[in-house]
C-alpha cells in the first residue's frame, strides 16, 4: 500500500514493520516513539534492519491523529492509518498488517507495555532459526492486575482449550514479529470477528515465545473493563470452537433418556399404587429446570447464528478516513 522510502545504498537491505493501534493514545505515542526508536537504531546498526512504523488510529478522540501526522512529517518511515470511528484494537492490528511492506513484521501496543527493545532479539532469533515463522512473548506472571481478573482470565484459558482444537497460549500476548509469509497468512482470514489469539496460532508454521515480566503501562489508562474482557472470551470460544453447540445435544438427549425412565416409573407406580396428586412443588422446579435449559441451548445456537449472519454480511473489518 505504501511506497517504501529506504534511504540511498540501503536499498538491499531488510525492512521491519512495526504495527502499532491506537485508541486515545496521545500521552504514549510520544514516549513510545521515543524508546522504539533506540531499537530502531540498534536494528539498523548491528542487523542492517530498516523500520518503518504503521500506526493505525482506532477512530481515537483525542489528538492521537495530530501527533502522528507530526510525526509523519518529521519522519518518513512513519506512516498512519486513520479509521472513520472505533473499530477495536482487532481491526487496527489488521488495517495494520495490511499496510506493512516489511520483510518482518511486528505488532506493539503503543503504552509501552510490550518493550520495543526486545525487537533485535526477535529478528536475530528468525534470523538464526529458518524453520520458525514467529517469535511471541507471553508474560511470566499477572503480577499488577486486579485478583479477580486474572482467576477468570485463567479460567478462560482453561475453558477454551479444553474445547478448541486450536491452541490458545495463556499469557500469550498480541506482542509478535513475524516472517512475511506468517503475515499473510494471517491476512488470508477474512473474517470479521477476529479473535486474533486464535488466529495467529490456526495459521501453523513454528512459533518461539519469549517469556518477560508485566509491565505496567506507560501512561493513560486502559480499555478493557470486565463486560468488554467477557465479550472478548465469548468471541474466543465462538470463534475457535464447535463444542458448546454439541454440548447443548448432548445435555438434550441425556434429558429425553432421564424422561424416558420417569415415565416408565410413573407408570407402574400408577397402575400398581393408584395416582394421588402430590409432588406440585417438584413439579415446578422441574418444569423450570427444563425451560432453563432449552433457553440456554437457544442462546447458544443464537450467538453463532449471530455470528454467521454477522459474517455473511460480509462487510469490510474497517473504514479509513484517512492514512498517510
Ligand atoms: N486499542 C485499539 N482500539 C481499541 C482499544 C485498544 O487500537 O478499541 C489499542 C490501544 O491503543 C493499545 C492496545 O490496543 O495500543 C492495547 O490496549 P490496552 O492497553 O487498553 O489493553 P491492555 O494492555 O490493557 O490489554
Ligand atoms: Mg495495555
Amino acid at each position: 500500500m505504501y511506497e517504501q522510502e529506504i534511504p540511498g545504498d540501503a536499498a538491499h537491505e531488510r525492512v521491519l514493520s512495526i504495527v502499532v493501534p491506537c485508541y486515545n493514545e496521545e500521552e504514549s505515542i510520544p514516549l513510545f516513539y521515543r524508546e522504539t526508536r533506540k531499537a530502531a537504531n540498534e536494528l539498523r546498526q548491528r542487523l542492517r534492519v530498516q523500520v518503518e512504523y504503521v500506526f493505525v488510529d482506532d477512530g481515537s478522540t483525542d489528538s492521537t491523529l495530530d501527533i502522528l501526522k507530526k510525526l509523519r512529517a518529521q519522519d518518513k518511515q512513519v506512516h498512519y492509518v486513520s479509521f472513520s470511528r472505533n473499530f477495536g484494537k482487532e481491526s487496527a492490528l489488521y488495517a495494520g498488517l495490511r499496510a506493512a511492506n516489511g520483510d518482518f513484521v511486528a505488532t506493539l501496543d503503543a503504552d509501552l507495555q510490550d518493550p520495543p527493545s526486545l525487537l533485535p532479539q526477535m529478528i536475530e532469533f528468525l534470523d538464526g532459526h529458518a524453520d520458525y515463522d514467529c517469535v511471541a512473548t507471553r508474560r511470566e506472571t499477572r503480577r499488577g492486575e486486579p485478583i479477580v481478573r486474572s482467576f477468570f482470565a485463567r479460567m478462560f484459558y482453561r475453558i477454551i482449550n479444553r474445547m478448541s482444537e486450536t491452541e490458545i497460549v495463556d499469557g500469550a500476548r498480541d506482542f509478535r514479529c513475524m516472517t512475511r509469509r506468517f503475515v499473510d497468512a494471517v491476512l488470508s482470514l477474512k473474517e470479521v470477528n477476529r479473535f486474533s489469539k486464535g488466529i495467529f496460532s490456526w495459521v501453523g508454521f513454528k512459533t518461539h515465545y519469549i517469556s518477560y515480566e508485566n509491565v505496567e503501562r506507560a501512561a493513560g489508562k486502559s480499555k478493557w473493563n470486565f463486560l468488554s474482557l467477557l465479550k472478548y472470551s465469548i468471541e474466543g470460544i465462538v470463534g475457535f470452537s464447535i463444542v458448546p453447540l454439541v454440548f447443548s445435544s448432548i445435555i438434550g438427549l441425556l434429558f429425553c433418556l432421564l424422561a424416558f425412565a420417569g415415565i416408565v416409573f410413573v407408570v407402574v407406580r400408577a397402575m400398581m399404587f393408584g395416582d394421588p396428586v402430590a409432588g406440585w412443588p417438584s413439579m415446578i422446579c422441574v418444569i423450570l429446570l427444563m425451560g432453563g435449559l432449552q433457553l440456554f441451548s437457544l442462546g447458544v445456537l443464537g450467538e453463532y447464528l449471530a455470528k454467521t449472519y454477522i459474517e455473511s454480511k460480509d462487510r469490510p473489518i474497517y473504514v479509513v478516513a484517512e492514512e498517510g
